[in-house]
């Protein structure tokens, strides 16, 4: 590959909390993007270790569990298509009692390493557990600090922002994904994080009938510092200047 197609390929980087939340909650975009080309590099802050589910029947305990979750969570991505995996190496369940300033800065650091074109992470109010609101509050610090405005957005449950104005959003704030043609990668993704996912019987049943149980779009939410969405379906809303640059450069 040469400078000009390396400069052009198009990076997203995701920063959550626990193994299984880029699957669980957006696997079906990291997929889709990763097989369109998308360089994707994943952060976990912590490797999950005081999650309560240890397999069904258990098969992992208190000592085990870390290794076996950051084992399962290589395997989803690899399902995913995500290229890379840093782990922040913070315990789980502490991320709200970690220094905000030094996690900030640890991840302003990642964002200026990797010089992603999309950031996601969680919503700070709306993550639904402590330890993700904690690393969405960091990321979009670090974001700003980091002198970006546009690209940040943050990962929404299932079909809740299907009404956006619920949470005082707006339709214009949400970028709706379609990602149905990726639940295989998504179904895999879920599997691999075995210890999580063998006690819901779902995901478990044949392929067809277990994707039923996943929805054809994921929904993101723009930040707020960031301008009008012009594409609703897609996260990369500079595209068209980018087709026309590669463009250029291919001629
Ligand atoms: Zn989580």
């Amino acid at each position: 590959m040469n400078n000009d197609n390396q400069s052009a390929a198009r990076k997203l980087l995701a920063v959550f909390a626990h193994p299984d939340d880029e699957t669980f909650i957006c696997g079906g975009t990291l997929a889709k993007y990763a097989a369109e080309g998308v360089d994707i590099t994943l952060v976990s802050a912590t490797r999950g270790e005081m999650g309560r589910r240890m397999g069904n029947p258990p098969y992992l305990n208190r000592e085990t569990i870390a290794a076996a979750r950051e084992q399962e969570l290589r395997e989803a991505c690899d399902c995913l298509g995500v290229r890379e995996l840093i782990f922040l190496d913070i315990r789980d369940k502490t991320v709200e009692f970690i220094d905000e300033e030094s996690l900030t800065a640890r991840i302003e650091i990642l964002i200026h390493e990797i010089d992603p074109d999309i950031v996601l992470t969680f919503h700070e109010q709306l993550g639904g557990h402590p330890d993700h609101c904690a690393i969405g509050k960091a990321t979009k610090a670090a974001f700003s600090r980091a002198g970006r405005r546009e690209g940040l957005y943050y990962i929404s449950f299932g079909g809740m922002m299907e009404v956006p104005e619920r949470y005082g959003y707006t339709r214009e704030d949400i970028v709706k994904v379609n990602v149905s043609g990726h639940l295989e990668a998504k179904l895999a993704a879920f599997r691999a994080h075995r210890c999580q996912s063998e006690i819901d019987e779902w995901v478990w049943l044949p392929d067809a009938e277990a994707m039923t149980r996943f929805g054809e779009y994921e929904y993101l939410i723009k930040s707020e510092e960031a301008a009008p969405i012009v594409n609703a379906s897609d996260l990369f809303q500079a595209e068209d200047s980018h087709a026309v640059l590669v463009a250029g450069v291919n001629l």
